[in-house]
């Protein structure tokens, strides 16, 4: 199975994937439109958040970092000229620090990403691919009336409280899927693809951007699990970002994400969608506060497509 993921809802699903899923092979395409550039270091929010998951050592609490982190170094870097401006701990630091070395030292990203997994223990079954090996060279910009952010200055410096005019992501039409990448997705021996429940918009929205993606995910089989419960999401910003882009904050809004790809798209047990033609529609509980949750919703799953 392929998995399209950002970087917290899709995470909180692998934690059940991987364990139901244990005799089969997992490819992970990652989303890296919001990587930047910070204290000297290349940080990839979602790749490290799906790397932490799979290693065991994510901050359940927020979805990003590591459990136990210490910030000794964002401290001090703040009593110094250019004040680091995002909170990074310093274990996850480290990651930054490795990450950045083997890209200077002339590996790519997916090289790189693929040592970081085999340090985190994470199985040889289970394969993290950023979406592309240009590095940091997409930005997602939000819109917002107070003018245009990064999307971690949204998020995190302004809390996501600016109003959203339009989210776009400078640069994607001159970067390309990385070659792994492309090859998971022609692979016809690996026919499923799922669109975890991530941001449609500056999370699985950036995968789909790229040049040849959209095409390629025409002959698979396609199936999303909605980031939204009645007409909110369960975290985040998608709402906002989903009304900014034209479409209803609702199960209906995701399929009219995805609808020229999809084949099934997966709904809280509490919600309806009876609009969404030619695709099926299957109804569970995807909330997931706790690991059983996952591993019950990647059991659903199993159940659907055993072969
Ligand atoms: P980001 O990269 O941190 O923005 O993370 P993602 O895009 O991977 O995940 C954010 C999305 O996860 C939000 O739109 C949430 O609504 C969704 N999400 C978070 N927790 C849950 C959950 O328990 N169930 C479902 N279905 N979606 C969730």
């Amino acid at each position: 199975m392929i998995i399209l993921s950002g970087g917290t809802g899709t995470p909180k699903l692998l934690t059940g994937l991987e364990k139901v899923f244990k005799d089969e092979r997992l490819t992970i395409i990652v989303n890296t439109a919001e990587d930047l550039w910070i204290s000297g270091n290349l940080l990839c929010p979602d790749l490290d958040s799906v790397l932490y998951t799979l290693g065991g050592l994510i901050n359940k609490e927020t979805w990003w970092g590591l459990k136990n982190d210490s910030f000794s170094t964002h401290a001090a870097l703040q009593d110094l000229p250019n004040p680091e401006r995002l909170m990074i701990g310093d274990r996850d630091r480290a990651t930054h620090i490795a990450r950045s070395e083997l890209l200077r030292r002339g590996k790519s990203l997916t090289e790189a990403t693929a040592a970081l997994a085999r340090s985190f223990g994470i199985p040889e079954r289970i394969t993290i691919l950023p979406m592309t090996d240009a590095p940091a060279m997409i930005r997602t910009k939000i819109l917002t009336p107070e003018g245009e952010l990064h999307f971690q200055e949204f998020w995190v410096e302004r809390r996501g409280e600016p109003d959203v005019l339009d989210v776009q992501f400078e640069g994607i039409e001159s970067v390309k899927p990385s070659a792994e990448v492309i090859a998971a997705l022609e692979d016809k021996t690996d026919p499923l693809v799922l669109f975890g429940p991530s941001n449609p918009v500056t999370s699985i929205g950036p995968i789909l951007a790229l040049e040849g993606v959209r095409a390629l995910l025409k002959w698979k089989v396609v199936v999303a699990i909605s980031p939204i419960v009645g007409t909110a999401a369960v975290s985040g910003p998608a709402g906002k970002f989903m009304r900014a882009k034209g479409f209803e904050v609702s199960p209906y809004g995701v399929y009219s994400c995805y609808k020229d790809l999809l084949d099934m798209l997966i709904i809280d047990k509490r919600d309806v969608c009876t609009a969404a033609e030619g695709v099926e529609v299957l109804q569970t509980d995807i909330l997931m506060k706790k690991e059983r949750d996952s591993k019950r919703i990647a059991t659903f799953l199993k159940e659907k497509f055993s072969r």
